[in-house]
């Protein structure tokens, strides 16, 4: 079906930037199949702030630039805090992959000392999803270049499409008992479908069973870190044409990275995203916890494209939750680059409270994740008490905000702030799929991967660096967070129970202090890419 042809009324599985043609393309699903809509009016953008007398000069430095298709003077609000937008300059690129460069060319000109940048490491499914109102594996109409959603964005039940699924598995000879880069191809299946001969009809065969089977979905098990970048580096080789997707990849792009951790190198392998056909490895963690039901909750919630999500921590949607509510607001997001002076005054909310953190004892600690430090409470609390950033020690408070006991901070009574905002939606959501799912009916195990999927995102996390106060056995210290981990997990990321020996110190409803008992310890890697409001 082409585009605008008539009303198209479906799912949208996948979105991207294609910048050989700045264009977004969507692929929106229904049952006569998945349908590529190309969306070439849409126009990523950053800002920049700086004081009000310096906007023009700088403007007219902007504009010369030869990435820059337009610069215009737009009000925007700039922190949570600030309730009044200021002016900013809104920043169009000329090419979808300039956005970075130009971004870059701004931040080290060091002619403008206090000028900070906005919005550009906004991923373009998020940004394309807040433009136009719409989420990913959301039923949405499409209608003379216009959408429509057809569902709440927090719809408590909703239904999903039936994408079919196929499995991809390859079978590589295997001297040294690990497959390498170098090992010979020996065959492939897709599904139950077998293909053998030598590597270039194997190669052949893998791309004519997926493109005669059209998968929604093609599984792997371990596609990121071995399978795909294999098959990519076995066409290119062999100069062979091997599409997976619905639009050719550009898998080259993507690399995989070393990076030093918990005392050791780790091996973070490259992301394989096909175009309009979705790559999941049954290894990714959402997928594994709670099935296809879960990563889409996730995804609707996020905005993040089912792809991206599977590849990055539940605690990720959180986050784009907030870039999203922010968005609603009216309110920027600062560029990571800047980041570090800006976050201290959220970081004193969890210094200042003698370094006390709720954890859920259920779930217990999470590390690896700096990005939610600030998130560092548990979520129902934030909720019911409107622990925010924007909320604590506000001017419009004065005398009367909720005092916090024992300390000399108080929170705001006026407005919620973005974090409570953001988590009630998500806490109510929980409650209601964790009834559901004790409820016998055939979207039981719907409801359970959602309610798994769900706990996981409010699972608190911490960077490796967080110091805790802990109480082990008899004993009373104060240590990085990944000093105590590492007792239970020295060489892994895992899980591991700890047996009550394990207690940290956090607060109880009221915010007074308690001692509580962890029950499981978990280590993963950080995300590649933090983003914070
Ligand atoms: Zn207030």
């Amino acid at each position: 079906m082409g585009t605008g042809e008539t009303a198209t009324h479906g799912w949208i599985i996948d979105a991207y930037g294609d910048y050989d043609r700045d264009a977004m393309v969507l692929w929106l699903w229904n049952e006569q199949g998945a349908h590529r809509i190309e969306d070439p009016r849409f126009l990523p953008t950053f800002f920049l702030h700086a004081p009000p007398s310096e906007l023009p000069a700088i403007r007219r430095r902007i504009e010369i630039l030869d990435g820059v298709r337009e610069v215009r003077e737009v009000d925007r609000r700039i922190a949570l805090e600030d309730e009044d937008p200021r002016p900013v300059l809104e920043i169009v690129p000329r090419h979808y992959r300039d956005i970075h460069g130009v971004a870059h060319i701004l931040d080290s000109n060091g002619g403008y000392l206090d000028h900070r940048l906005f919005n550009v490491d906004l991923r373009f499914s998020q940004r394309y999803a807040m433009e136009r109102g719409i989420f990913p594996m959301g039923l949405v109409r499409y209608a003379n270049g216009r959408w429509t959603p057809e569902e709440e964005h927090f719809a408590l039940d909703y239904p999903l499409p039936p994408l079919r699924r196929s499995l991809l598995d390859i079978h590589v000879d295997n001297p040294m008992g690990m497959p390498r880069m170098q090992d010979r191809l020996l065959g492939a299946r897709v599904d139950e479908d077998a293909v053998d001969g030598d590597e270039e009809s194997i190669l052949k065969g893998i791309g004519e069973l997926v493109r005669s089977k059209d998968p929604d979905v093609l599984l792997t098990d371990g596609g990121d870190a071995f399978t795909m970048p294999y098959l990519a580096r076995k066409a290119a080789e062999l100069g062979a044409d091997l599409q997976l997707g619905r639009d050719p990849e550009r898998f080259a792009e993507r690399k995989g990275k070393s990076y030093f951790t918990y005392g050791k190198i780790v091996y973070k392998p490259g992301q394989y995203i096909l175009r309009g056909r979705l790559h999941l490895d049954r290894g990714h963690f959402a997928y594994r916890e709670s099935d296809f039901a879960g990563l889409a909750e996730l995804s609707r919630l996020s905005t993040l494209t089912p792809q991206e999500q599977a590849r990055l921590t539940p605690g990720t949607a959180i986050t784009a939750m907030q870039v999203n509510q922010a968005h609603r607001d009216g309110c920027l997001v600062l560029w990571k680059k800047n980041r570090p002076e800006e976050f201290k005054s959220a970081e004193d909310l969890l210094r200042g409270d003698r370094g006390g953190f709720i954890f859920e004892p259920e779930v217990g600690l999470h590390e690896g994740l700096y990005e939610l430090d600030f998130f560092a409470l548990y979520p129902s609390i934030m909720v019911s008490c409107n622990i925010s950033a924007e909320t604590l020690d506000c001017p419009c408070c004065r005398l009367d905000g909720r005092a916090v006991p024992d300390l000399r901070y108080r929170l705001c009574t006026r407005r919620l702030g973005l974090i409570p905002r953001v988590l009630k939606p998500v806490i109510e959501r929980r409650r209601y799929y964790k009834r559901m799912k004790g409820e016998p009916g055939p979207l039981q195990e719907v409801y359970r991967g959602r309610d798994t999927i769900l706990k996981w995102l409010l699972v608190t996390c911490f960077s490796a660096d967080t110091l805790v106060p802990y109480r082990f056995g008899e004993d009373y210290r104060i240590d990085r967070i990944d000093a105590i981990v590492d007792r239970y997990l020295p060489d892994r990321a895992g899980v591991a129970e700890c047996r009550g020996e394990l207690r940290v110190f956090g607060y109880d409803a009221d915010l007074h202090p308690v001692e509580k008992r962890v029950a499981k310890v978990v280590k993963a890697p950080a995300p590649r890419e933090l983003l914070k409001v």
